[in-house]
Formats: structure tokens, sequence, C-alpha cells
């Protein structure tokens, strides 16, 4: 039987940054952090193409999604990007912005992130990998930890393990079953968020395969409301759709449509241009083909496969009229086609590939200047596996760094 002060259950991001604070607070405790893992922080390894994109220059709460927009900036506000960025350059890693207003480590190598946090870790705590926990036991005036390993008794834990997204680095729920054993509960939905989509696997999206460009998307209400909107590069792939446009919207998509089946994702091409805009433009641009105006526009692999499912089968000379002699039909279906192209979604590419997890604890069962349980007295909890998901640039690593701060100060 192994005794601690205290246990943290998951050594990712937020787990590391509880361990530092809770050492940093009171160094005589003792501490130890298990990680089910045998290789510690493959996420933080993998994360921002293998430069880890720590935080970004402006965090605020309408980044973010799950809990209340109000709660998470409770969090985020007690531990803000100034003081991240201070933390990082103490423990020896300097960031640096980029144009995207994402904060990049200057070194462009994620170990650099990843072997500071551990090595500032690793002077207060014991860091175990390979520790997997299947059960914590509330025994009153402490916890009994299981797991493939020595029994752990601690007079206080903070569960960090995560979502569930890439369970092959070690995040694959089990924390949920944790914290559920221990009184507490999950939001009713637990789904993949920054995620790729996909479409049917036949429909000619999938033959632009390799082009990468600008695009809106745009989420639209059954009553034609405009819900969410986000411009930035897609990439289309071999599956569907992918790129940061496409990941940042995945969570909008995927949790509106299990509430209404009748709302639609479109894809405005030409993103600066609404579609009013385009047919004005089209009247100011008349004598040009349908086919030239495009190629002004757009990559010449699109526009093909554009014009090729635009237009009747047997009349693609429609694509060569000046756009004043098109058929009123058919210049509005272009005006459509380039800016509110509906995407028939099939679905996500799941947990594999998502960078994130949607839904998780709710913050109402915490305590959220202390990230304590209002259930569990002595139990906190940080990180992931909250119902917060952020968008791309940074900001999931800044709720990691604020709630794995608070948790470690508070404990
Ligand atoms: C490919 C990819 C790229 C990303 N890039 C970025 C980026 O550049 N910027 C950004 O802000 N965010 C990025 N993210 C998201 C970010 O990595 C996560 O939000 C963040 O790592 C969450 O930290 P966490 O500590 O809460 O959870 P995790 O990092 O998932 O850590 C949880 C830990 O708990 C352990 N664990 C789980 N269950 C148990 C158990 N039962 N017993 C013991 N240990 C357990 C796991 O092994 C794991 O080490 C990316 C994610 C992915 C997948």
């Amino acid at each position: 039987m192994t005794k601690a002060d205290i246990a943290i259950i998951g050594a990712g991001a937020a787990g590391l940054m509880a361990a530092i604070w809770a050492g940093r607070t009171n160094s005589k405790r003792k501490i130890i952090l298990l990680d089910g893992a045998e290789t510690i922080g493959r996420k933080i390894l993998i994360a921002g193409g293998g430069r880890c994109n720590v935080t970004h220059y402006q965090v605020d709460e309408r980044a973010y999604a799950g809990a209340s927009r109000n709660a998470i900036k409770k969090v985020l506000r007690q531990y803000d990007v100034a003081q991240t960025t201070s933390f990082f350059k103490e423990i020896g890693v300097q960031l640096k912005r980029e144009e995207t207003g994402k904060l990049f480590p200057t070194t462009d190598q994620a170990k650099t992130v990843l072997n500071a946090l551990l090595k500032e870790a690793d002077k207060f705590s014991s860091i175990l990998s390979g520790h997997r926990v299947s059960d914590v036991i509330n025994k009153g005036h402490l916890f009994e930890i299981h797991g493939n390993f020595d029994t752990v008794q601690a007079t206080k834990v903070i569960l960090a393990t995560g979502g569930k997204s890439i369970p092959k680095t070690g995040s694959d729920g089990m924390g949920y079953e944790i914290a559920q054993s221990l009184g507490h509960s999950l939001t009713p939905r637990i789904f993949p968020a920054l995620v790729p989509l996909t479409v049917p696997r036949n429909h000619w999206l999938r033959d632009l395969k390799g082009i990468t460009l600008p695009v809106k998307l745009e989420l639209w209400g059954p009553t034609g409301k405009l819900l969410e909107s986000f411009e930035n590069s897609m990439l289309c792939t071999h599956f569907g759709l992918s790129g940061p446009a496409v990941l940042d919207m995945s969570r909008y998509y995927l949790d509106a449509i299990r509430h209404d089946p009748a709302v639609r994702l479109t894809i405005n091409w030409i993103p600066q241009t609404d579609f009013d805009q385009l047919v004005g433009q089209f009247k100011s641009e008349k004598n040009k083909s349908a086919l030239q105006w495009m190629r002004d526009h757009l990559p010449e692999r699109l526009v093909k496969t554009l014009l090729a499912n635009l237009f009747e089968a047997d009349d693609d000379s429609a694509a060569t009229l000046s756009i004043n002699q098109l058929k009123k039909a058919d210049r509005q279906a272009l005006a459509k086609m380039l800016t509110r192209f509906e995407v028939p979604v099939a679905g996500d590419r799941g947990f594999d590939f998502a960078e994130v997890t949607a839904g998780g604890i709710p913050l109402k069962e915490l305590r959220l200047s202390t990230m304590s349980s209002r259930i569990c007295p002595n139990l906190h909890f940080c990180g992931e596996i909250l119902n917060v998901d952020g968008r791309i640039g940074g900001f999931n690593f800044q709720w990691a760094w604020s709630s794995g701060y608070l948790a470690g100060i508070s404990v």
C-alpha cells in the first residue's frame, strides 16, 4: 500500500500543471501522479502538428462551448494568458506569437514544452507511468485507488484523465466512470469535437481530395437562422472534409443535427462574398462566361468539378455561355453552388481522429474558484474531462493550464 497526500490521476497537460502548482504551493506534501500510458504526454507531443500550440494571445470564453460562457470565464480569468506565458518562460519555454494569434514554443518543438513540464513536475511529485487506475473508492477520510499497481491511499484526489479523443494516447474515457462512481454526473452527450466530417462514398466532394482553400462554413437552423459561421481554410480529403474551418464547425454541427435533423451546413467557396453580393457581381460582369468567372476566383480542379455537377448533364455548354445568357434558374443555381453549397454530411471520423471531446463533467458540479467537487469532498477536477471544449488555436491547452493551476493551488 502506497500512501500520498495528493494523488493526481492523469499526467496530461492538466494533471502536470496541477502537480506543479500543488507542489509549488506546499512542497512538504507527498504528491503522486498516476498515468495509465507507458509514455507520458503523447498528446502534448502530437499537438499543433508536433509544435504544440500552447495558447492563443487572446483567450476569451467565446472561443469555447459546452458549459456556460460565464462559468468558463470564471476559470480562465483566474489564470490568464499573461500568467501562462510567464509560467512557461519561468520553466524555460519561450513562446512566440504567430500571425494567426497562436503561441508556439520558439523551438517549434512540442517536446520542449513536455520536457519542461515533466522536469518541473518531477521536482514536486512522483510521476508513475503505466499506472492505470480502474477504481477510486471514497472511504470518507481518504480515497483508495486501485488499478494495475499496489493500492494507493490518498487524502485528496485530482481527476485529470482527459476525454475520449485519440484513445491510444491513454485518454479513453475511463475517468468518466471514476467520476460517476464518486457521485458525479455526465452531460447527456459526449461526442467528438474538432473532428473531420465525412460525406457519402460516391459524392463528388471526395474527388476534390488534396485541395485546400479558404472558405466560409455556415450552419443554418431549420427556419433559416444562421447558427454558427467559421471562415478559415478547408481541406478536401478522400473521406470528406477537414482543415481548421471544418474542425471548428464540427461540434456545432454534430450537436445541432442531433437536436434537429433539418439543420444545414453550407460552404461558401468565395468567403468574402455572400449570395446577394454575388448575384450583384454577376450583373456587373454579365458578359463573362460562368466558366471564366469561376476560373478567376477558384482553383481549376474545383471549377471543373463544380461545373460538372451544377448544370444538367446534357447542358454542359451552359458554362461557356455568358452569365447574361444563362437562364435565371441556372444563374441562381450557380450563385447558390458558389456561396451556399449544402454539404451532404454522412458523419464524423470519431474519437480516433477528434482533437478534443465535447461534453463531460458539468461545471455546475464544481466550485470554480478551486475546481473542487460540490459532491465529493477532497476531489478536484481539471482539463478535458470537464464539459468544456475550445476552438482550434491553443484554447484547449489554455483550459488545461487554467483549470490545472486552480486545482493545483487549491488542493
Ligand atoms: C492531434 C491533437 C492535436 C492537438 N493540438 C492542440 C493544440 O495545438 N493546442 C491546443 O490547445 N490543444 C490541442 N489539442 C487538444 C489538447 O491536446 C487537449 O485538450 C489537452 O491535451 C487535454 O489535456 P488533459 O490533461 O485534460 O487530458 P489528456 O492530455 O488527454 O491527458 C489525460 C491523461 O490521463 C491519462 N489517463 C486517462 N485515463 C486514465 C486512467 N484510468 N488511469 C490513469 N491514467 C489515465 C491518459 O493516459 C492521459 O495521459 C490537440 C489534441 C489532439 C488529439
